[in-house]
């Protein structure tokens, strides 16, 4: 039998999140804290390409570009080097993102890179690793990378590593609003403590209302009970996301949240036409530096071209 000649190129599509619920627990010994969450993936995608090359290179295209890093400390590189080095192959490839999720957003866009990574030098490689494998990788690079491989709506425990599929029905169409400036999930993290230091103590909820506006697909249910335990530090942090999100209320979103560490804000529309609608209409109130329309969910990071 004729062999198949070798793969030199790989492109894999991994998509963006948003928590639909995110509960943080205290802060624990190591730095992290214990998370119940709901993650959902959203149909902003990133892009990226693994070439065989003579060394481990990192290029960055797209809309905040500038504010990627392109050393080793970009968690794609990471993400090649953790898989090299765990399968004993030299990581020896050429890396080309192209950003379609904003950077530093709370929507999990340096995960994506790095999920997209792994199932690209996956492929390159010949591993045939299977998802259990990558996902174990993926933990050790960040609380996210998990997630950007898995796709779909999925509750996250622990670190936000540790996740079930939540079999949800329906699809759900999200407006994106995009501050200027991003925020460091470290410090969003931080600025949290620091206020449950000297602010009332948060009950921390489960993610069970969430869960069931999901099992019934209902926007307006869900709408209704999207929360955030981070978002009142990113607020703190950027106190012009409060006037936004007042405008997504006043704009008719069945409702709003911060995504993630943010400053990304998800607003829910009840349809395509009116998320197009209530983009439209936040674009024209200034209160964020651009909009984009997503529907959810989506896969999770997926080979999109071969060569
Ligand atoms: O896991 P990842 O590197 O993405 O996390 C970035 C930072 O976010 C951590 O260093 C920590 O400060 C904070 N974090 C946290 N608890 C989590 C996830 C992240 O405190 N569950």
């Amino acid at each position: 039998m004729p062999s198949r000649p070798p793969v030199d190129t790989v492109t894999v599509r991994a998509p963006a999140k948003v928590n639909l619920h995110l509960s943080v627990g205290p802060l624990r010994g190591d730095g992290y804290h214990d998370l119940t969450t709901v993650f959902h993936a959203i149909g902003l995608f990133d892009d990226v390409t693994v070439t065989r090359a003579d060394a481990l290179t990192v290029a960055v295209e797209g809309e905040g570009a500038d504010d990627v890093p392109v050393d080793q400390s970009n968690l794609a590189a990471k993400a090649v080097l953790a898989l090299a080095r765990s399968a004993g192959v030299p990581p020896d490839v050429a890396l080309h993102i192209r950003k379609g999720i904003p950077v530093a957003g709370g929507c999990a866009g340096g995960s994506a890179d790095a999920a997209a990574a792994l199932v690209g030098c996956d492929a390159l490689w010949g591993l045939g690793l299977g998802r259990d494998q990558l996902t174990e990788v993926a933990a050790g690079i960040g609380s996210d990378v998990p997630f950007s491989l898995h796709g779909g709506t999925a509750l996250g425990t622990g670190r936000g590593d540790r996740l079930t599929a939540v079999l949800g029905a329906g699809s759900y169409s999200w407006v994106l609003a995009l501050a200027d400036g991003g925020l460091s999930t470290p410090e969003v993290y931080a600025e949290l403590d620091r206020l449950r230091e000297t602010g009332p103590v948060t009950v921390v909820s489960d993610a069970a209302e969430v869960l069931s506006a999901l099992r019934q697909g209902s926007p307006e249910q869900l709408g209704q009970v999207l929360s955030n335990d981070l978002q009142p530090a990113a607020v703190a942090l950027k106190p012009e996301l409060r006037r936004l999100l007042e405008a997504g209320d006043e704009l008719g979103a069945l409702g709003g949240v911060v995504s993630g560490s943010g400053p990304t804000v998800a607003f829910l529309a009840r349809d395509d036409a009116h998320a197009t609608a209530l983009a439209a209409a936040l674009a024209g109130h200034g209160v964020c530096r651009t909009v984009r329309v997503a529907d959810g969910p989506v896969p999770g990071a997926r080979v999109i071209r071969t060569l």
